[in-house]
């Protein structure tokens, strides 16, 4: 199977099966995802969303975000991972959204990784979630499932990765293709023991044919 065969199989594969794809973290503006993202670092889903709640009432707007000093947000993240760092990025990411970009939340990744605590992943979340953009966000479930798939070949670091994504992937399946991908690694190509037996990418992927070939030649 050629790489662009196996692309051609792997979305068709998602679009029937998984027409909808969607971010789990629970937000309601661009300024709530932005939030959501920046607390979802080394931290799952579940936790973030059963934290945004309270700051969300507390802080309607990045404007209220902004007027807040660490002592009274910090206790609304102490239960997520780093809450010193990210207590100072959100109010830090705050300050500046409302200085330097009138208080929206910019839509461009170049204008969204100037902000404290934003990083070229959480810039292209933001950009393809919100605005549907071609950008792919890599976190460690694309980076496996796509290096095990064969979708991406010595790719190392998260950005060469990025780039052969999107060198294959039409344009408009680009954003909706990152929520696939992470999904199909948060539940069936886990970490440990990928659940092959139960994927319907097995025709298509590198990583099950390897394991296959070994396997037979053991008999
Ligand atoms: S066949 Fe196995 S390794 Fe390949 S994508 Fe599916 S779960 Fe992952």
């Amino acid at each position: 199977m050629t790489r662009k065969e196996r692309y051609a199989f792997v979305l068709d594969y998602f679009q029937q099966h998984v027409p909808v794809a969607e971010t789990e973290l629970v937000y309601d503006s661009p300024y709530q995802l932005l939030v959501a993202v920046i607390l979802s670092a080394q931290c799952t889903d579940k936790r973030v969303n059963m934290t945004t709640p309270a700051i969300f009432e507390k802080y309607p707007t990045v404007q209220d975000l902004a007027q807040t000093d660490f002592d009274t947000l910090f206790p609304f993240i102490k239960s997520i991972s780093y809450p010193n760092n990210k207590t100072k990025h959100l109010i830090n990411m705050a300050n500046m959204v409302v200085k330097d970009f009138n208080g929206k939340i910019p839509m461009t990744v170049d204008e969204l990784v100037k902000l404290p605590g934003v990083g070229r992943k959480t810039a292209n979340v933001i950009t393809s979630v919100v605005d549907a953009q071609p950008n792919m966000a890599v976190d460690t479930h694309v980076f496996r499932v796509s290096a095990r798939i064969g979708l991406t070949v010595n790719a190392t670091t998260p950005l060469a990765t990025e780039k052969q994504l999107i060198s294959f992937i039409p344009k408009e399946l680009i954003h909706i293709a990152h929520h696939w991908l992470i999904l199909h690694g948060r539940y069936t190509c886990v970490a440990r023991n990928p659940k092959c037996e139960e994927c319907g990418l097995r025709p298509a992927c590198k990583y099950y044919h390897t394991v296959q070939k070994k396997a037979s030649k053991e008999k």
